[in-house]
């Protein structure tokens, strides 16, 4: 027998509807790309969103149709994230620090005719033009004194909004529908698209706002780190206006000092952003003398995209900030698991309080996860064994946009998500490594993760990687590379000691090299494929 409850999609929408009626002057706060700093509300944003979709139709997008952004966090791109999913179009954020070969790969693939663009990315854009022939429109996003020269034709964002009366209700459609498309940064392989739908968007802003999610509320003023090209903001723009909370949109090119000033100038109580945002801010604090630490509000700070440094998560412990260490990825929407402290955790001295933090956190409701080995055997989640690491939830990808590749689940709903992972009993996560990444020596697995995290416990070490480099005997052995922080001049030998209390004597890597800085790709992840081709022909010591 079927209930009798009404079937109501659950639309995008609908959160911006509500955050206007029940929060319209709650404040979002955009540093622009004109050097301003704007101060408006939910209110304004719904009108000038609602005036977007009008002239997005005006312009001829329909249902269905990519329109693709190259975008900063700001005011209009947020505006860009309502105006377009809720015409029922999809709205295709592009990461502007992506090689200009992927940038034009992504949006054809995407198939998008109108491309809205930062003036920051001008120059980008007429470079890019002769290679994006399925673009017919492009849309500054500035005001008419600040239009580019260099894209002809360009049409100017704020006259658009200008000439609409914002007079327009939102369509209802099937909650299935497509809203958004993001592709994944190709650490992996060239990038895939991750098409969601509005329930999954809709579904995953309520464990944002959950007290054991990312406990986003009405009371939080979020510094919005993390950039609305990089899944979706990990979901905070739709899940800010699901609650009210403040934004604080850092807009172009935040550097740690941006973000510190907005942080204390905004009371912000709440962050997210990848291990390197983070490592630049410490450094920043430290080298600045001066700063006003107390005036700081900040209580937590999610971290993810990469493991979360464990001198990271002591460092902001200090400062009486909680590291809410999650993992997913653009595939997951991105929140799959989340790593709050549970009852029993409360008595635990800080450090024990931290061996906790820099594990990945438990699923949350909705994720369902396991491991499996090679033949697709279940592991025991015993936090010994370590496997693939399978999800399944309405909001983990089905499949790739446009993808040649065929079915990436398998018939039961299984994504297997590249990562290997233990699971302790209490339902923690550790990854331990990407497949590709993990180190085979003699038949057994070396994590790179963990001897990362070892390296970084180092007071001198600013950053480490490790990679498996070909050896005679033990077919690979892990190499550590390190950067050094300023002013500090450890000795290899030094480092090994410090490793040689973390880890297993045969995980000990077989050298340390120092190098000056360490490749990256556009969402902040060691390149590791970078470095295994630097080192391909490294012969290691004793080899
Ligand atoms: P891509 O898969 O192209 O690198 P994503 O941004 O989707 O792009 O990255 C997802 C990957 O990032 C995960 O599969 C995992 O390897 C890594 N990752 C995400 N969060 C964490 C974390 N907390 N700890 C370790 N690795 C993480």
């Amino acid at each position: 027998m079927m209930g009798l409850m009404q079937d109501r999609p659950l639309l995008i929408s609908g959160l911006l509807d509500y955050a206007e009626r029940y929060h319209g002057d709650a404040e979002i706060v955009s540093r622009t790309c004109e050097g301003t700093v704007l101060r408006g509300n939910y209110r304004m944003l719904a009108d000038r969103a609602r005036r977007m979709a009008q002239a997005l139709q005006r312009l001829g997008v329909k249902a269905g149709d990519r329109v693709a952004t190259l975008a900063w966090n700001t005011h209009r791109h947020m505006e860009l994230y309502f105006a377009v999913s809720g015409l029922g179009a999809v709205l295709h954020t592009v990461n502007p620090r992506l090689f200009q070969d992927q940038i034009a790969y992504i949006v054809d693939h995407g198939g998008c005719n109108v491309l809205l663009f930062d003036i920051s990315f001008a120059d980008l854009v007429a470079g890019l033009r002769p290679r994006l022939p399925q673009v017919t429109t492009f849309v500054a996003m500035t005001d008419a004194d600040h239009m580019p020269a260099s894209v002809e034709g360009a049409l100017c964002y704020d006259a658009l909004v200008a000439a609409e009366d914002g007079r327009f209700a939102w369509p209802q459609f099937d909650e299935r529908s497509a809203s958004s498309l993001c592709y994944t940064s190709g650490t992996t392989g060239n990038p895939k698209g991750v098409l969601y739908t509005h329930r999954s968007t809709v579904l995953h802003s309520f464990v944002v706002c959950q007290a054991d999610g990312l406990q986003l509320s009405s009371k939080d003023s979020t510094l919005l780190v993390v950039p609305l090209f990089h899944v979706n903001a990990w979901g905070v723009p739709y899940a800010s206006a699901m609650c009210g909370a403040k934004l604080v949109l850092p807009g172009p090119a935040p550097d740690p000092k941006t973000l510190f000033d907005l942080a204390v100038a905004e009371g912000c109580t709440f962050s997210l952003g990848v291990p390197t945002v983070w490592l630049g801010w410490f450094k920043y604090l430290d080298e600045t003398a001066g700063l006003d630490l107390a005036a700081l509000k900040l209580n937590r700070v999610v971290i993810g995209g990469s493991a979360a440094p464990r001198y990271v998560i002591e460092r902001f412990q200090k400062q009486g900030v909680f590291v809410i260490h999650a993992w997913g990825m653009s595939e997951t929407s991105p929140l799959a698991t989340v790593g709050n402290l549970l009852p029993r955790h409360a008595g635990l001295s800080p450090t024990e309080q931290v061996d906790v933090q820099v594990k990945q956190g438990r699923a949350i409701f909705g994720v369902e996860l396991r491991i499996v080995d090679d033949q697709g055997n279940e592991l025991p989640h015993d936090g010994t064994v370590a496997g693939d690491l399978q999800v399944r939830g309405p909001w983990v990808t089905a499949g790739y946009f446009r993808s040649e590749g065929g079915a990436v689940v398998g018939p039961d709903g299984w994504f297997s998500t590249g990562d290997v992972a233990k699971v302790f009993p209490d339902g923690f996560l550790q990854l331990t490594d990407r497949s590709k990444d993990v180190i085979k020596s003699g038949g057994e697995w070396i994590s790179s993760i963990d001897l990362e995290n070892a390296a970084m416990a180092h007071p001198a070490v600013q950053e480490a990687a490790v990679i498996g480099v070909a050896h005679p005997k033990w077919q690979e052995r892990p190499l550590l590379l390190v950067v050094r922080k300023p002013g500090t001049d450890p000795r290899p030998e030094d480092i090994l000691a410090a490793l040689a209390e973390r880890v297993a004597k045969w995980w000990l890597p077989d050298e340390v090299v120092f190098v000056e800085e360490l490749p990256h790709t556009a969402t902040g992840k060691l390149q590791k494929v970078k470095l295994r081709e630097q080192f391909r022909n490294h012969v290691l010591p004793g080899a």
